[in-house]
């Protein structure tokens, strides 16, 4: 070894840091080219090697490869969850806005008309802007029907159809038996009694029919799903608590957890907190379509959430 050779190896660990002036850096340059002895010593304790500096160049920019495509799906995520968290938004206006608000009885709300022997002709107050009715046999084994009519109107009805024609129906009957027509105020109160349709009768229609009420109540499965998504809710939050170590098995409870957090969220704008409904049909089709535009939206927010996280892992 020369002693040129010993002065440059106690450089190399400086020259390896950077730490040496440049004409230095020439000098210790200048000799590796020259000494492959030197060369092989510097390769080996400080893993420079001058022939392969592509693969440092991929690991560099495999990290940054990965945080523009994360970015890229960043975007189309957050795209994707304004639209959903707008469509949300809009069919929630409208279940609002369209949620039947059920008449009490009047004299002026229905009216009721014979028309022949086979129909009668209901005729409704002009605040009434939607109705139903069904006609059901007695179901204490009477020897007549009875015909059940609900009326109502809404916020946007009563904010933008003012002035349309009163509304009517013509209800035929299939059979000669005489129907006791009713009113249910779907307000815990009793059914009116309106009148007494008798095809057979010569006088059709008596009013003022004496009959023993019933009242229409409310339908509680709403109620039901609702402690039920509560209840899944309780459920995998003790389940989170318990796998907090866990990483990928938290993850995915949080995913499954969005969907009943996303039931009662859509059950809250639907029916308020009522439990009870008296449209049951209509309240828990609209509350199932919220809900999962509302998952679809909670999931993709997650799904941001975490990319977000994962992004300033790789760029602090
Ligand atoms: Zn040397």
């Amino acid at each position: 070894m020369r002693n040129e050779c010993s002065i440059i190896r106690d450089l190399l660990p400086l020259y390896a840091e950077n730490m040496v002036r440049s004409d230095t850096a020439a000098f210790i340059e200048e000799h590796l080219k020259g000494c492959k002895a030197c060369k092989k010593e510097y390769e080996q304790n400080y893993g420079r090697s001058e022939e392969a500096p592509p693969a440092q160049e991929v690991s560099d920019a495999a990290p940054l490869l990965r945080l523009s495509r994360k970015m890229k799906v960043r975007k189309m995520q957050t795209i994707a969850l304004t639209a959903l968290f707008v469509a949300a938004l809009f069919v929630s206006a409208f279940a609002v806005l369209d949620a039947p608000i059920y008449l009490p009885y009047s004299e002026k709300t229905v009216t009721v008309q014979p028309l022949g022997d086979k129909g009668m002709l209901l005729t409704f107050d002009d605040e009434v802007t939607d109705f139903d009715y069904t006609i059901y046999e007695d179901p204490d084994g009477g020897d007549f029907c009875y015909c059940e009519i609900q009326a109502w109107t809404s916020l946007w009805d009563k904010w933008f159809s003012q002035g349309k024609e009163a509304l009517s129906a013509k209800v035929t009957l299939q059979h000669a038996k005489p129907v006791l027509v009713v009113y249910a105020p779907n307000d815990e109160t009793e059914n009116v009694c309106i009148a007494k349709y008798d095809p057979n009768a010569e006088k059709r229609i008596e009013k003022n029919v004496d009959h023993e009420s019933i009242t229409v109540l409310p339908r509680l499965s709403l109620g039901y799903y609702l402690i039920l998504a509560a209840a899944a809710l309780l459920v995998l939050g003790i389940v989170w608590f318990l796998t907090r170590k866990k990483e990928t098995v938290h993850v995915w409870i949080e995913r499954i957890g969005l969907y009943p957090l996303a039931y009662i969220i859509s059950h809250c704008i639907v029916s308020g907190i009522n439990w009870a409904s008296y449209s049951l049909s209509r309240d828990f089709s609209l509350i199932v379509f919220i809900s999962i535009l509302l998952y679809s939206g909670l999931l993709l927010a997650h799904n941001v959430w975490r990319l977000k996280r994962e992004i300033k892992e790789i760029n602090p």
